[in-house]
């Protein structure tokens, strides 16, 4: 054989070198350890030093280098996020293979949030944790009014003294799970007025936690609970641990106490572990996040995760990133992190209006300029504390014919259509769930409140609940309909997916036409939604991903190549983290609205809001604009008629900001806002296959002991 033969044929371009344009710091991060056994890691640096490009750009080298896509776990903040990072991983990994850009980037399959990953971990589990495959997710109101249900059936509606509400004992419930707090802690800690209750607290609980698995339904909380149990069993922990060779997470300042001992048990001795975050931007700590798991990370492992940090911000201009540092210079925090970048820009804005009428038109007229000078409505964004913040706003754009899509609101999700109509693919795929069933129950005409308790009381009761709800008898006059209505159960349940949205829209249309005045607009919405349903392999996977990450269903919307029609972005500040806009303007930096007056009670609750207009201020690229109004409505207050304050500048505005800010207005007072004023799958036993077993009931109930 020649030497000829042995040489290689090249059958690729060369590859490039995607990593070129990492700065030294960056590319240190993505080179860190070996492609097959890296030692933990942790980036700490600054808004918009690169922290998730660099993250992306580690993914695609640790493939590169031999690490196997389907072993690689990708943790972000939000379903948008993990798709931006899959994307832009693998972007890069075809510049670094030296594929043609025509062809599909390769993918990682687990990319998403925790309770994404979550919820697809325990359907391929549930068989080994006596948890039915069929098991549905409850959102957060689903949940309230499951725990409203339990805390009347335990007689506790009707104590002498007043018992906490359900969203009251919902609320007290995330807490003790995200936070890992014994149930007195918290009461003492976050609830002293319920502090009292404690027992009963306790013996409600463990009664919601029974109602919950008895229904196979599982709450937000649960799946991360159930989660840990899970790695809480040594077999189960060790083929769980074996399935992922890296855990990389991003914005890991806001995970909290429950999703950092998750990943401890997943990876215990944090090899392959990498996590990136930013403590300066801790936003999330009244959903009991915990930026302390970021400091804490590096000292968990023996030897200790490396730290890196990065310096340079790529993001903002120097005039920008100045008026972001002179913000945190005030709070007492230990935030030794200094923006800078090398490029500089416009000055921030610090824009005085009258009110929220001035201002929605100051800012409809500057985004219609920016649009002229040729920034897209899409590269510009509003920005605000609370979803209520753009009613003024919105009206004015859409007065003003101005396109936009609002992220954050879970408008969307809440509206009773929408409700309806996931309840009915919910109370298919799972009929006990009594939430879901008593609501559709009550669409079919000639069925009410009564009718709807008898039906779920015999589902309950039934060994063979889909077969039951078959069997159901319902009033004479509705008859007909409940026929129609288990027709189209039949057919739902025998479809494949996306088909199966279609039957179930043709027997909700005609109830939506019959319950609302306005059914061409609330139609609109469904067909929005049925848009959606093609994003998704299974029901299950549409319903669990709807209910996880509800936001961001507008934002597969957006991401929709055929939509390219041009849109202004609106978004609260939460629901913009980690995100950058070549202009950015952010409503009401007034005492009030930042900070908001319902978190203005301790002063880490003030500093969280001080990271928050943080936060607001780092998105910016190129121009920043603060919007002051003097005077504005009292926030849900509405009832009382045409109030208004007189509002302060944000008492973050100090003196150091002003400094790096230009004053613009004050502007004449504008009229003011125009609005002031065959059945289901069957419920069968589930035989557990040989292996591990989690005795799930036992292991959530004991949360309560
Ligand atoms: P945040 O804290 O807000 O999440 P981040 O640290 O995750 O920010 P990225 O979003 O990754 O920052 O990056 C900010 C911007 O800087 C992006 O537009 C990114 O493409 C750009 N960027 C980062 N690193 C470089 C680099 N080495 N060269 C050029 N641009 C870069
Ligand atoms: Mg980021």
């Amino acid at each position: 054989m020649s030497a000829r033969a042995l040489a290689p044929v090249r059958r690729r371009p060369p590859a490039e070198d995607p990593f070129a344009t990492l700065n030294d710091e960056q590319r240190a991060a993505v080179f860190h350890g070996a492609a097959q056994a890296a030692p933990p890691l942790l980036i700490d640096a600054g808004a918009g030093t690169g922290k998730t490009l660099t993250l992306a750009a580690r993914v695609a080298r640790l493939v590169r280098d031999g690490a196997d896509p389907q072993r690689l776990l990708l943790l972000t903040f939000s379903r948008r996020a993990a798709q931006a990072m899959q994307q832009r991983a693998g972007r890069l990994l075809q510049r670094a293979l030296g594929q043609p850009a025509t062809a599909a980037p390769p993918q990682q399959p687990w990319a998403g949030t925790f309770h994404g990953v979550a919820a697809r971990l325990l359907r391929e589990y549930a068989p080994r944790i006596g948890l039915s495959e069929q098991f549905t997710i409850a959102d957060r109101a689903d949940s309230e009014d499951l725990l409203g249900w339990v805390r009347d059936a335990q007689g506790f509606g009707r104590t002498h003294r007043r018992f906490p509400l359900k969203g009251t004992c919902l609320a007290i419930h995330s807490r003790a799970v995200n936070a890992c707090e014994p149930l007195a802690e918290v009461l003492a800690t976050r609830f002293p007025w319920c502090a009292g209750w404690e027992a009963e607290l306790k013996t409600l609980l463990r009664a919601y936690t029974a109602e919950k698995l008895r229904q196979q339904v599982l709450d937000y909380d649960d799946l991360l609970l159930v989660w840990h149990a899970m790695l809480e069993v040594p077999a189960l922990a060790a083929a769980l641990s074996a399935r992922f060779d890296h855990v990389l997470v991003d914005e890991y300042q806001d995970t909290n106490r429950l999703q950092a001992a998750i990943l401890y048990r997943l990876k215990p001795d944090g090899r392959g572990l990498t996590v990136v975050g930013d403590d300066a931007q801790a936003i999330y700590s009244f959903r009991a996040a915990e930026p302390r798991n970021l400091r804490e990370f590096p000292g968990r492992f023996e030897p200790p995760a490396e730290v890196l940090p990065l310096q340079r911000n790529y993001r903002s201009g120097d005039e920008i990133l100045r008026a972001c540092n002179a913000v945190l210079a005030a709070a007492p925090g230990p935030f030794a992190k200094t923006l800078w970048s090398p490029r500089s820009g416009a000055r921030p804005q610090l824009v005085a209006v009258a009110d929220e009428g001035a201002q929605a038109a100051w800012v409809a007229d500057a985004v219609l300029a920016q649009r002229e000078a040729g920034i897209a409505l899409k590269r510009q964004a509003v920005l605000f504390r609370t979803g209520h913040h753009s009613a003024a706003l919105e009206l004015e754009l859409m007065r003003r014919d101005i396109p936009y899509l609002k992220f954050g609101g879970l408008k969307f999700l809440e509206a009773a259509h929408v409700k309806d109509l996931l309840a009915l693919l919910r109370w298919v795929q799972n009929p006990r769930a009594r939430i879901a069933g008593f609501r559709v129950a009550q669409l079919v005409e000639g069925i009410g409140a009564a009718g709807a308790r008898r039906l779920c009381d015999a589902l309950d009761a039934a060994a063979d609940p889909a077969a039951a709800r078959q069997a159901f008898v319902p009033p004479p006059a509705a008859r007909a309909p409940w026929a129609a209505l288990c027709g189209a159960i039949a057919q739902i349940a025998a479809a494949p997916w996306p088909a199966a949205f279609e039957p179930a829209l043709r027997w909700y249309l005609p109830q939506l036409e019959r319950l609302h005045d306005d059914a061409a607009v609330r139609r609109a919405d469904l067909e929005l939604l049925q848009r959606l349903t093609g994003g998704h392999r299974t029901r299950e996977a549409f319903l669990a991903e709807l209910t996880l990450d509800p936001p961001e269903a507008c934002s597969d919307e957006a991401a929709d190549p055929q939509l390219d029609e041009d849109y202004l972005i609106l978004s609260t500040i939460h629901s913009a983290k980690g995100l950058e806009w070549p202009v950015v303007y952010v409503l009401n930096v007034v005492d009030g609205c930042i900070p908001s007056d319902m978190a203005a009670g301790s002063a880490a609750e003030i500093e969280e809001e001080r990271r928050l207009l943080y936060v607001a201020m780092t998105r910016a690229m190129h121009r920043l604009h603060l919007l002051v109004p003097q005077r504005f409505h009292v926030g849900g207050q509405a009832a009382l008629g045409d109030r208004h304050v007189w509002a302060g500048p944000s008492r973050f505005l100090t003196p150091a900001v002003m400094d790096g800010l230009d004053a613009v207005g004050p502007l004449p007072a504008s009229p003011g806002p125009a609005s002031a004023k065959s059945p289901g799958p069957p419920e069968t036993r589930i035989e557990t296959p040989a292996g591990p077993v989690v005795d799930l009931g036992a292991a959530l109930r004991a949360r309560w002991d």
